[in-house]
C-alpha cells in the first residue's frame, strides 16, 4: 500500500536521491518530503526584472553590490587563460541596445565552449564600473536566451548542505510540492486569515518556492512571518494560563501613607501607575508575575522598594536578588535608612558576608517576630533581605517570603529565578529591567509576564551632553579628565573587544549591536581584546601620573573587581577603565564624564546604558563617544545615541536599523522551538507584530477549551514539546 501521507515519505523516494544524496538531505535535516516543503529558500534572483546595461551604468552609483539581470548578445570569443596554478580567467565581451560590457570568469573553463559570438543570454550577477567607462560583470549566471522558450524569472535559492546543488534542490522541492499538493492543511482560523488578508498556506508554501511574482512571494512571506509570530503569542497565552498561580500571599492592608511620607521626593506620574498595578496585582487572585521595565534613572528602586513594604506590611517577608555585590551593596545603601524609618529590618547577604554575620541573619529570615518596632541592632525578624547568588544556596531559608524581587533580571538564569522563588510558596514575583525594548516587541520578549514601564523620568534630570569625536581628540580628552579631577569628579572610560582575529572582527562588526553584550560579561576567549585594553590604560597611567587610575576587566577575580569598583564608588580613584562594560546599575553621582573609545563597536542600547551612568549628580555631565570610523552607518548610529535621550526611542531606531530579531532572542526567555522564528525575527514592521499579538489574544479569549481549532492548538503543542519543523 502506497504511504497514507505523501508529507512523510521518505526523501529517499524521490526521483534521482539514492542512499547518498538522501544522507545528503539527511544530514541538513530533511528527512521526508514534508522536511522539503518546509525547507523555504533563503533568498531569491530576481532575474526577470531586466535592465539595460545604461540602467546599470547609472544604478552601480547609487546601488553597487547588488545583482542585476541583462539580456546580452556576446561580440567576441571567449578568450581562456591561466593566470596561475589553480586559477584561470575567461573574458569576453557582450552589448545590448544601449553599450557593451565585459564578462569575466574565473576559474570557469567550461563557459568558453558555452559561450560564443552572436549567441544571446541572460546574465545575472555583480556589476562594476571602473572610470565610470569600463562596466564588467564578473562571474554571472548564464542562460540561454529564445524568445519562445521564457525562463524562469524569479529563482529561489536555496541553503545548502553536504554538497547538494541549487538545481538539485529545485527539482527535488519541485516533486515534493507536487506529490504534497493535496496535504497542506490549513491551521490558521479562516477569520484570522481574512481579518488580516493573509493567504491560505497552499498558497504560502507554493508561492515561497516558486514565486510566480514578487507580488506573490511577498504575500506568502508576509503570511510566514505573521503565522510565527501569532502561533507564537498564542503558545504564550496558553503558557500563562497554565503558569498562572493562585495568591496565596494576599495583601488586604494597604494603607501606605507612612511608606510615601519618608519619600524625600514625589513619586512619577509613571511610578504611581506602576504602584497601583503592583497593589492590585498582589491583592488579585493569582500571584503576580510581573516585569517592571524603565529606561536608566527613571526611579525602578523605589517602586520595588513600596512593593516590597506591600509585603511586609502584610506579614510576608521580602527578598530582593541583585545579579552583582556592588549592586547589592548600594541597594542596601539605598533601602536599609528608608526601611529603618518604618521600623523594619533590613539584612545584606553577599559571597563576601562573614560567617557569624550571615548565621544571624539565616536566624533572622527564620525569626518569627516581623512586627514592625524592632531594635535597631537586633537582626531578628528581617523584613527585606538584599542579596546576591548567595541568597540562592539551600542553607538560605526564608520564612514567609511573599515577594521576590529582580533586578536586571536578564542577568540570572531561569533556574537561579527558581530557586529563589521555591524558597516561598507561590509568591509573588516583581523584576525588573532596565533594557529598552520596544513596546511592541516587549510582547514577544516578556511573553509570559505581565508589564509595568516608567516611561517617564523623575522631573529636573540633567541632559548630559554627548559629543562625537576621533581620536585626534585624545590631547584634548586627557586636558577635559585633569578638569574634572580639578572640580573634584570622575571619569570612566569604556573600551570595547578589540579583537585580533579578522575572521571574529568581522562578525562583530557585522552586528555590532549583539544584544547579548547586555548582560556585561565579556566572552571568555576575548584575550587579544584584553590586551589592548591593558596597554590602553596603562598608557593612560604614564599620560596622568597625578591621578589614581583603576582598570577593571572580565577575566579579575570577582574579590579584586569589588575592591577596584570600591575605591572608585568612594571617590579615591579619579579615573576608572574597563573592558567590561561598568556594571549595570552603578551609581556614582560624582563620575561626570565617560569616554568611550572605538565607540562604532556598541550597540545603540548599550551606549545609551552607558551614558546612564553619568550625570546621576547634580553637576553638569558629559558623554563622548570617540571613532575613527568612516563609516556612514556607524556615524548614523552614533548621532542617534547623540540626538536621542530617551531609551525607547533609541530602541525604536535599533529596531529599525536591525530588525528585532536580536531583541527577541536576547533577553532570557527564549522558549521551545524558538530558532524557528527565523522570518518574523526579520520582521521590521511593528505594526504587524502588535497584530499578530491582538489576533492571538483574540483567539486565546474566543476559544479558551481550544476546541474549535484543534489543527491549531495541535500545532502549537507540538510546537512547545519541541516536535518537527514541517509538521503537518
Ligand atoms: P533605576 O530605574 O535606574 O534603577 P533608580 O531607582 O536608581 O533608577 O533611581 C535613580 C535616582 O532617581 C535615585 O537617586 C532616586 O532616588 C531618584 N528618584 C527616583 N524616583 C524619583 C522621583 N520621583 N523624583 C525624584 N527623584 C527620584
Ligand atoms: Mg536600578
Amino acid at each position: 500500500m502506497a504511504n497514507a501521507y505523501q508529507w512523510n515519505c521518505s526523501v529517499g523516494e524521490l526521483t534521482g536521491v539514492g542512499p547518498a544524496r538522501r544522507e545528503a538531505l539527511e544530514k541538513a535535516g530533511i528527512r521526508t518530503l514534508g522536511d522539503l516543503v518546509g525547507c523555504y529558500p533563503r533568498a531569491y534572483q530576481n532575474r526577470g526584472d531586466i535592465r539595460t546595461l545604461a540602467e546599470i551604468r547609472t544604478a552601480l552609483e547609487e546601488a553597487p553590490n547588488i545583482p542585476y539581470a541583462v539580456i546580452l548578445t556576446v561580440a567576441s570569443e571567449p578568450q581562456y587563460r591561466v593566470i596561475r596554478r589553480g586559477m584561470s580567467i575567461t573574458k569576453f565581451r557582450a552589448f545590448d541596445d544601449t553599450g557593451s560590457c565585459e564578462i569575466v570568469y574565473f576559474n570557469a573553463p567550461y563557459v568558453k565552449d558555452n559561450v560564443h559570438t552572436g549567441a544571446v543570454f541572460r546574465f545575472f550577477g555583480r556589476f562594476s564600473a571602473e572610470f565610470k567607462s569600463r562596466l564588467q560583470c564578473t562571474n554571472p549566471i548564464y542562460e540561454p536566451y529564445t524568445e519562445d522558450k521564457p525562463l524562469r524569472e524569479i529563482v529561489p535559492v536555496y541553503p545548502l548542505t553536504g554538497g547538494l546543488k541549487q538545481n538539485q534542490m529545485y527539482r527535488y522541492t519541485e516533486e515534493a510540492l507536487r506529490r504534497c499538493a493535496g496535504e497542506m492543511t490549513e491551521y490558521l482560523p479562516p477569520e484570522v486569515l481574512q481579518r488580516v488578508g493573509l493567504p491560505s498556506r497552499t498558497y504560502m508554501l507554493n508561492a515561497l518556492h516558486r514565486p510566480p511574482s514578487m507580488e506573490h512571494l511577498e504575500a506568502a512571506k508576509r503570511r510566514l512571518v505573521f503565522e510565527e509570530l501569532f502561533i507564537r503569542f498564542l503558545a504564550m497565552a496558553h503558557n500563562n494560563a497554565v503558569l498562572k498561580v493562585p495568591n496565596t500571599c494576599p495583601t488586604p492592608h494597604t494603607d501606605f501613607t507612612a511608606f510615601f511620607e519618608k519619600l524625600p521626593y514625589e513619586l512619577t506620574g509613571a511610578q504611581k501607575r506602576c504602584v497601583s498595578e503592583i497593589t492590585a496585582d498582589m491583592a488579585g487572585k493569582y500571584a503576580m508575575n510581573r516585569i517592571l521595565i524603565g529606561d536608566v534613572g527613571s526611579g525602578k528602586t523605589v517602586v520595588a522598594a513600596y512593593a516590597a513594604y506591600l509585603a511586609i506590611r502584610n506579614g510576608y517577608r521580602c527578598a530582593l536578588l541583585v545579579p552583582t555585590e556592588i549592586l547589592a551593596n548600594q541597594h542596601y545603601a539605598d533601602l536599609e535608612p528608608l526601611f529603618a524609618k518604618l521600623g523594619i529590618r533590613c539584612a545584606l547577604l553577599t559571597g563576601s558576608t562573614p560567617k557569624k554575620q550571615r548565621n544571624a541573619i539565616l536566624e533572622g529570615l527564620r525569626d518569627e517576630n516581623l512586627t514592625i518596632g524592632m531594635q535597631p541592632d537586633d537582626v531578628s525578624g528581617i523584613g527585606l533581605i538584599v542579596g546576591t547568588h548567595a541568597l540562592l544556596t539551600e542553607a538560605v531559608q526564608i520564612d514567609s517570603l511573599g515577594l521576590v524581587i529582580i533586578d536586571e533580571q536578564h542577568r540570572f538564569g531561569v533556574m537561579q529565578r527558581a530557586a529563589i522563588l521555591d524558597k516561598g510558596q507561590n509568591c509573588h514575583c516583581l523584576v525588573m529591567s532596565a533594557t529598552p525594548i520596544p513596546r511592541t516587541l516587549s510582547l514577544v520578549a516578556y511573553g509570559g509576564l505581565d508589564v509595568s514601564r516608567i516611561d517617564e523620568l523623575p522631573k529636573g534630570r540633567q541632559r548630559v551632553d554627548t559629543f562625537i569625536v576621533d581620536s585626534t581628540y585624545h590631547e584634548r580628552m586627557l586636558g577635559f579628565i585633569r578638569k574634572q579631577a580639578a572640580e573634584g569628579h570622575q571619569t570612566y572610560i569604556v573600551c570595547p573587544a578589540v579583537e585580533e582575529n579578522p575572521e571574529k572582527k568581522e562578525k562583530q562588526s557585522a552586528d555590532p549591536d549583539d544584544m547579548a553584550n547586555l548582560s556585561f560579561y565579556e566572552e571568555e576567549t576575548d584575550t587579544p581584546m584584553l590586551k589592548a585594553a591593558v596597554e590602553y590604560a596603562k598608557t593612560l597611567a604614564e599620560e596622568l601620573p597625578e591621578m589614581e587610575i583603576g582598570f577593571v576587566h572580565g577575566k579579575m577575580k570577582p574579590a579584586e573587581k569589588e575592591n577596584v569598583m570600591n575605591r572608585f564608588c568612594s571617590g579615591e580613584m579619579q579615573v576608572l577603565v574597563s573592558t567590561t562594560v561598568i556594571e549595570v546599575g552603578v551609581n556614582v553621582p560624582n563620575a561626570t564624564l565617560m569616554i568611550v573609545e572605538n565607540a562604532e563597536r556598541f550597540g545603540l542600547s548599550q551606549l545609551h546604558q552607558l551614558r546612564g551612568r553619568v550625570g546621576r549628580g547634580s553637576a553638569k555631565s558629559y558623554f563622548i563617544l570617540v571613532t575613527d570610523s568612516r563609516s556612514e552607518d556607524s556615524m548614523e548610529r552614533l548621532r542617534v545615541i547623540k540626538q536621542n535621550y530617551d531609551g525607547y526611542a533609541i530602541a525604536e531606531y535599533d529596531l529599525m536599523l536591525r530588525g528585532p530579531g536580536d531583541f527577541v532572542d536576547k533577553t532570557g526567555t527564549r522558549q521551545h522551538g524558538e530558532d524557528r522564528f527565523r522570518l518574523a525575527a526579520g520582521c521590521r514592521d511593528v505594526e504587524f507584530v502588535e497584530l499578530a499579538a491582538k489576533e492571538a489574544r483574540h483567539i486565546a479569549d474566543t476559544d479558551p477549551g481550544r476546541k474549535q481549532y484543534p489543527l491549531l492548538w495541535n500545532r502549537i503543542e507540538t510546537m512547545l514539546s519541541g516536535g518537527s519543523h514541517t509538521l503537518n
